[in-house]
């Protein structure tokens, strides 16, 4: 299959019904992002009967100094836990929170929650520091494992948020085999415009393949969603205009909205 052809869901599985498959690959699905635990082996064979591709996502400790080596050990045992879960000897690994801590959703220019120096990073080169660790991570992934990273939609604005986060694109760009912009345009206040923009500047800049993932909803969980299916399918078409493909956060949040036909049309 193109990989400009795939359609993609990220399942937090945290409600019995995600477990739905009719509803679920009634959208077309082709490959699920999931922590590894998500799914039991008789569901994983299940999506393989239906050959979708289930792609396991470990998620950094955003509590913990990621100067920290606990930080790198709990990384490793996540990923050797992950490996056996959903592959048969192939297939992509994402990585999420690869960075300092800090809420960029709230606001990029000034994000509240900002590590703050401790004995470990101080006086360390923040995005240096996260280059380290992204050398050790596929350093271990196995040479038939591919490996991606969820990114912070930051490009060539907020550098000061750029280098408080630890996190440069375009250097992450030369590590993984994928990057996926987190373009919760809503959350960021941006237009559509805006958003397209930002992609067609990452594109030109990273040699890793670009999988745009875009809000079902409006986040925080709580607010009013106001977020409609014009508007999601508007973002849809920008990403694909690009010859992009796309994911969708969460599966999760389309079941509790009531959007998985929305997405269905929309991938249709
Ligand atoms: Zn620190």
């Amino acid at each position: 299959m193109l990989d400009s052809m795939r359609k993609t869901l990220f399942f937090e599985g945290k409600l019995p019904s995600c477990y739905n498959f009719e509803v679920l690959l009634a959208t077309g699905v082709t490959h699920i992002m999931a922590p590894a635990y998500a799914f039991t082996p008789p569901q994983i064979a299940r999506l393989r009967e239906h050959d979708v591709k289930l792609e396991p996502v470990v998620t950094m400790q955003s509590d913990t100094c990621p100067c920290h080596p606990l930080v790198w050990d709990d990384l490793q045992r996540h990923i050797n836990k992950a490996l056996p879960a959903a592959f048969n000897g192939s297939g992509i690994m994402w990585f999420d929170h690869v960075r300092f801590s800090g809420k960029w959703e709230q606001s990029m220019a000034s994000p509240p929650g900002i590590h703050e120096d401790c004995s470990l990073c101080e006086g360390k080169n923040r995005l240096r520091s996260i280059a380290n660790l992204v050398r050790k991570i596929t350093n271990w992934l196995p040479p038939n494992i591919e490996a991606g990273c969820f990114t912070v939609p930051i490009g060539k604005d907020y550098a000061d948020t750029r280098h408080q986060l630890g996190q440069d694109v375009v250097s992450l760009g030369k590590r993984f085999n994928y990057v996926s912009p987190m373009m919760y345009h809503r959350s960021l206040g941006w237009s559509v415009g805006q958003t397209a923009g930002y992609l067609s500047w990452l594109k030109e800049r990273v040699s890793a393949k670009v999988l745009p993932i875009l809000q079902v909803k409006d986040f925080p969980d709580g607010v009013p969603d106001q977020l409609t299916e014009a508007e999601m399918a508007e973002v849809h078409t920008a990403v694909r205009n690009l010859d992009l493909p796309t994911a969708w956060f969460s599966w999760d949040g389309a079941l509790e909205k009531g959007k998985t036909k929305a997405l269905a049309r929309i991938w249709q």
